[in-house]
This record gives structure tokens, C-alpha cells and sequence, in this order.
């Protein structure tokens, strides 16, 4: 074996600790020297320990860590802080990846809930001498910071009501580090803990001791600095464990009632995201591309995409600015009136509204005197509304912001979710943070698209990455009674995004419940939400319609007649995605956004432009991508002259003939 190295070894510091313990049962070839034999506190010692070769990935988990002990301050500074940059200074001299086990306890610890973007405020030394070590990490190329926490025993006769964390058991969080450590893509800061926030009491009690004697923490002596609530935001690391390499997960179990069994029943195949327009430069560029597909839940009746796409993907730059159409506006306006009546608001009340895009909806609400609050993630639009005087908060909606947005502006009496309810992955987190803060004569109004028009109407269209939930009055009842919430009435709206459902929500018994949610709940046992049935003929139906509009277009593009389309929203890229168009067939779209011209449209990349491009040239058909507005831009393209005809393409493709005075066409 003489002169032999093994090359892409895996080093762990700290190898008398429990962790290196713990990596070492996952990988028996893994480095895990003692303090005796490799000392991070010298420099020199790293060097002579690994001067054999072959490491190529450093775990540092060796710490002080007796965080109750505020006199160990020499420990955490030679091990923690000098120790810590030693290790980072081999691994930037010898390209090898670090990652460093840090603490849960660098965040501030009083709300929980911490994104790895949350500002960092260590509580005590212990959690400061971790943060001084992430300081040094973060100078080392494609390094990742490990915020964790996490126990082997905790067999106490007492615990913490008033206590959280994210807080994992020991194998598990070793299994997770060292899959991380493997993961070149993965750099910069990562939470890892258990999703769902426990508090210690708790954690004793399920997992130690049944008997544990639940206390208060005032009710304990404590000499020390203990963060009240330290739980993080673990997302991306759910993420990245569940998706293996992509950056989507499997919707596996139902998103409202946790069923397993979901019956897949439509493939759109796989598309890019239908929100993410190209630039020229990217064009040649490979595109995100993700299954597109339904399942339904024969539980509750969800209606739910089969996989997950990661929201940072799709929402961080929303094109779409929701006041374009005046039909949008006045349905504003009425929702802001309608809903200020039924909650009996005065003017001064507070109202929130979640997803509140460029503020067209508050602005409905602040006209009739009420004081307002918009939440959203995409910054350009959170910019755009402040600026035109519409309080928004640059956020996704979570339980930690709602305390916030209680804490400094008081309990919203309406709280508006249009549009964004069939968007949101975790509905539970959702509800239980309007929950916590509606107030308790208040209402929650949810504006989202109506599974039943979705499967009678044939709208497969309205399906895409984003729209994960297909919703109904059955699945949303069982949802808000699992949050002490009723459903207390239903109105409907025909011709807003091809047909959308307006469901009233308070605290359970707030508000008494009309005769509308019995009749919409009877309605939708008698089409079989919960079978599978109905979703089977759609699935059929809307196969039948793709080739029987693929047909209409191969002819006319055969016999030398030009196509443009109409539309280059959401709905229109997935289907012209799923109807396998692309710019060959149809080279341009019209769209009434100006902000979306000089871009292409995701996967058939067919160039954007504005009705103007109409005038000058010949076009013979125009393809009816937004078809829901039918009427409107049938008129517009009047306006500017345009000629030709249009092709309906759902539910039967059809041709309108053409204005001009040619023989009728079939
Ligand atoms: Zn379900």
C-alpha cells in the first residue's frame, strides 16, 4: 500500500465529539482526528496532519460548545474563532470545500421562524464566537454555513412550554451534513432542523421522557442568555433533501388533508416556467424546464400539481401588473366595498392584503378610508406600490409576519388573498398566520380560480408551475376547520379568470353562514370532486383539443397563411407549450404589457410585441391566447385595422372569420 493516497477524503474536526461520531457510522473512511492529533487552534498542526494529501472536504464541527458556561471565553476565541479561521485559511490554500457547523443561536432568537437571510444577532458568547467562525468561512470560496441545532438525550424531568427551536436528533442531522458536504452546488448559509418548531417540553416528552414536567421558563433559574424562540425557516434544506438535484419537489401527500392517495390524472408535459420571459441574449440558453402535471386528492377533493417548483424561481420578478385591465380595477373597487360592509369596518381600520402585487386592490381600500398593508415577494412590484403611496412589505407571507404586521400596525380587520390562495405550497402556515392575526370580528377573503370551471370549461390552461391548487368550496372547508376558521359564504364572478369563486372566511362562529356555502358544498358532491371521474373525460377532452388544434394550425401554416398570437400571459405559454407551437409556427405575440415587449415567451419563444406591429404587416390569423378577454381585444385589433381572423383555440378550436370582405373561411 506504500505510496498510495486516497484522494477526496472527507475530514471532520472535532473527532472526539458526538457529531464526528455520528458522520463516522454514515462514512468509515472519513478523517476524524483527535484533539491530540490535529490541534485547529495551531495552524501548523492542520498543515502536518493533512500533509499526507488527499482531503478534499473539511467538516469543521470541532467547538467549544459549553454555551452556559460565560467563562470559557478563551475556548471560543482559540477554538471557535482562531481555530475556525485556521481551518478556512488550509481550505482556501489547498481548494478544498468547507463546511461549518454553526449554531441556531447567531439569530436573534426572540420570533423564530429566522430565513438565512434574517439579520444575525448572537445572544449570548457561546453564539457569538460561532458567529465570529461564519465571519471567516464566508472568505473561503463555495463554503456553506450549517445554522443547526441539535440533541442525542435530552432526558430531563422538566421542559420548556415557552421554548422553541428546530432543534434535530443528532443521526439526523449528521445525515444531512454529510449529504450537504457532497453537494458542490450548495454554498453560503443553510438552516438545518426539522421543519415544524417544537418546543423543548415537547421534544422531551415525545421522545424521552413521557413524564416530563412542563414549566415556564421564568419559573427556572437561568444564569444565562437563552434565546426564547430560536426556530428557523428551514425551506431550502427541505428543499434540497426532497428533490435530490433538481429544485423542485413531489407532491406527494395532499397539501390540505396530508392523503396519500392522489390520483394523477393530466400530463402537460415537461415545460418552462409559464412567468419566466426570455431576453434576445438568452434565447440560446437552456430553459428551467419542470413536470407539469395534475393529481386530485379522493379525500378532500384538492385538486394539486404532482410537483413543486421552487418559489425564489418564480416570483422574485413578476412581470405581470394586475391593474393593466379596467374589468380588474372595477372588480377591486366592488371586493373593497363588498368586504368593508360584511366585516362592519369603519374608516382607520386596518386592512391586509396578501400578494398585493402593485397595490391596485389597496388602493380600492385606502380610497374608502381604510388604512392599508400589502405583502409581497417580488420586489419590483413592492417597490412600485410604495412608491405610489401603497404601504408594502417586501415578504413571503408567513406566521412570523403576521406578528410583525400585528405588532406595528394592530389586527387587520379584512385581510384580502386574490389570486395568490391556489399559489401558496404550505396553506397551513398560510391560514395559521391570518389566524393569528385577523381581528376576531374580521374576515378573510380569498379570490382564487374555480376547479369546476377549470375541469367543466376545459381551462388547462390556467395550469402552470405556480398554480399549484385547483380549488373548491369542499377542500377549503376542510381546511379552515382545521384552523378554528368557518366558511361563511361564497359569491361567484363568471367572467373573471374564466370563472372565480369569492369564499368569506372568519373565526369559527363569528359570522353567521348563509345558505350559499350548503348549496356550492351539494353542487360539487353532485360533480364528484372527491371521484375521479370527472377529471378522467377533462383529461380526455383536453387531449382531443390539442390535436385538434395542432391540426388547424399545421393546415392553414401548410397552405402559406401567417399566425400570429394573442396574449403572451401565463395561461397562453402553457398552451402553446403543451400544444407544441413554437415561433416557427406562430413567430410573434401581441401583449398590452409594455413591460414584456423585447422579451420571448418561455419555451416557443415567439417575440412579444405591442398591437401597434399589427398595422404594418400581413397576418392572417390571429391565435386567441387570452382568450378569456375574447371581446376586448377582438375590438382593439379593430382599432388599429387589423383584418384578418382570429382562432379560438379552446375548448373547440375554431376559426372567426376574418373582418374583411374575402369569402367566408372554414
Ligand atoms: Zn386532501
Amino acid at each position: 500500500m506504500t505510496g498510495y493516497v486516497v484522494q477526496n477524503r472527507i475530514l471532520v474536526t472535532g473527532g472526539a465529539g458526538q457529531l464526528a461520531k455520528e458522520l463516522l457510522k454514515l462514512d468509515r473512511d472519513l478523517l476524524a482526528p483527535s484533539r491530540n492529533e490535529m490541534d485547529v487552534s495551531s495552524y501548523d498542526s492542520i498543515e502536518s496532519y493533512c500533509a499526507k494529501g488527499g482531503v478534499s472536504v473539511v467538516i469543521h464541527a470541532g467547538a467549544v460548545t459549553n454555551k452556559f458556561n460565560e467563562d470559557a471565553d478563551e475556548g471560543y476565541l482559540l477554538s471557535n474563532i482562531i481555530g475556525t479561521a485556521n481551518v478556512a485559511l488550509w481550505c482556501r490554500r489547498h481548494h478544498a470545500r468547507l463546511v461549518y457547523i454553526s449554531s441556531d443561536y447567531v439569530y436573534p432568537g426572540e420570533r423564530g421562524d429566522y430565513s438565512e437571510e434574517s439579520p444575525v444577532l448572537p445572544v449570548n458568547r457561546y453564539a457569538a464566537s460561532k458567529l465570529g467562525g461564519e465571519c471567516s468561512v464566508l472568505l473561503v470560496a463555495n463554503s456553506l454555513i450549517v445554522r443547526t441545532s441539535f440533541y442525542r438525550e435530552l432526558n430531563f424531568a422538566q421542559g420548556c412550554t415557552d421554548q422553541y427551536t428546530s432543534r434535530m436528533p443528532i443521526g439526523e442531522a449528521a445525515e444531512a451534513i454529510y449529504r450537504l458536504a457532497l453537494r458542490e452546488d450548495v454554498a453560503g448559509v443553510i438552516n438545518v432542523g426539522r421543519p415544524v418548531p417544537r418546543s423543548i417540553f415537547d421534544i422531551v416528552k415525545s421522545e424521552f421522557n413521557p413524564d416530563v414536567r412542563p414549566v415556564r421558563r421564568r419559573d427556572i433559574a437561568i444564569t444565562y442568555a437563552l434565546p426564547h424562540d430560536s426556530s428557523m425557516d428551514t425551506t431550502r434544506f427541505n428543499n434540497l433533501m426532497t428533490e435530490g438535484t433538481t429544485a423542485s419537489k413531489i407532491q406527494s401527500q395532499c397539501r390540505i388533508c396530508g392523503s396519500v392517495t392522489l390520483d394523477r390524472y393530466l400530463d402537460l408535459g415537461s415545460t418552462p416556467l409559464a412567468n419566466s420571459y426570455v431576453t434576445r441574449t438568452d434565447l440560446s440558453s437552456p430553459e428551467f424546464r419542470e413536470e407539469l402535471s395534475l393529481q386530485v386528492c379522493t379525500r378532500c377533493g384538492l385538486s394539486q400539481l404532482t410537483r413543486v417548483v421552487h418559489p425564489d424561481l418564480m416570483f422574485k420578478n413578476y412581470l405581470y401588473v394586475s391593474s393593466t385591465t379596467a374589468t380588474f380595477r372595477k372588480h377591486c373597487e366592488e371586493l373593497a366595498r363588498t368586504s368593508c360592509r360584511v366585516a362592519g369596518a369603519k374608516p382607520g381600520d386596518m386592512v391586509m392584503d396578501i400578494a398585493s402585487n402593485d397595490g391596485c386592490l389597496l388602493s380600492k381600500f385606502q380610497d374608502i378610508g381604510m388604512r392599508v398593508v400589502g405583502i409581497d415577494p417580488a420586489e419590483n412590484l413592492a417597490t412600485e406600490a410604495n412608491a405610489a403611496g401603497i404601504r408594502t412589505l417586501n415578504v413571503y407571507w408567513s406566521p412570523s409576519i403576521a406578528k410583525d404586521v400585528t405588532a406595528r400596525f394592530g389586527d387587520p380587520v379584512v385581510i384580502t388573498a386574490t389570486n395568490v390562495f391556489a399559489h401558496v405550497d404550505d396553506v397551513h402556515k398560510f391560514v395559521e398566520g391570518v389566524a393569528s392575526c385577523l381581528a376576531r370580528r374580521g374576515i378573510f377573503v380569498i379570490e382564487c380560480p374555480y376547479v369546476l370551471d377549470f375541469i367543466g370549461k376545459n381551462e388547462f390552461d390556467t395550469a402552470y408551475h405556480e398554480h399549484l391548487s385547483y380549488i373548491g368550496i369542499t377542500p377549503l372547508v376542510t381546511l379552515m376547520r382545521m384552523h378554528e376558521m368557518d366558511v361563511f359564504d361564497v359569491e361567484y364572478f363568471a367572467d373573471l379568470h374564466g370563472g372565480t369563486i369569492r369564499t368569506y372566511v372568519c373565526r369559527r362562529g363569528e359570522h353567521e353562514r348563509t345558505p350559499r356555502v350548503a348549496e356550492y358544498l351539494e353542487r360539487e358532491t353532485a360533480f364528484g370532486i372527491t371521484a375521479r371521474e370527472p377529471y378522467r373525460a377533462f383529461a380526455e377532452r383536453v387531449l382531443l383539443n390539442k390535436r385538434q388544434l395542432r391540426e388547424l394550425i399545421d393546415r392553414e401554416v401548410a397552405g402559406g397563411k401567417v399566425i400570429w398570437a394573442y396574449g403572451a400571459s401565463a395561461k397562453g405559454n402553457t398552451l402553446v407549450n403543451f400544444f407544441e407551437i413554437s415561433d416557427r409556427d406562430v413567430p410573434v405575440a401581441i401583449d398590452d404589457n409594455p413591460k414584456k415587449r423585447g422579451y420571448f415567451t418561455p419555451g416557443a419563444h415567439m417575440r412579444i410585441a405591442g398591437i401597434q406591429e399589427l398595422a404594418g404587416t400581413r397576418v392572417d390569423y390571429l391565435l386567441l391566447l387570452a382568450w378569456n378577454f375574447q371581446k376586448e381585444i377582438i375590438a382593439r385589433c379593430q382599432a388599429v385595422q387589423y383584418a384578418g381572423g382570429f382562432i379560438l383555440p379552446v375548448p373547440v378550436p375554431t376559426i372567426i372569420p376574418d373582418t374583411s370582405a374575402g369569402a367566408p373561411r372554414k
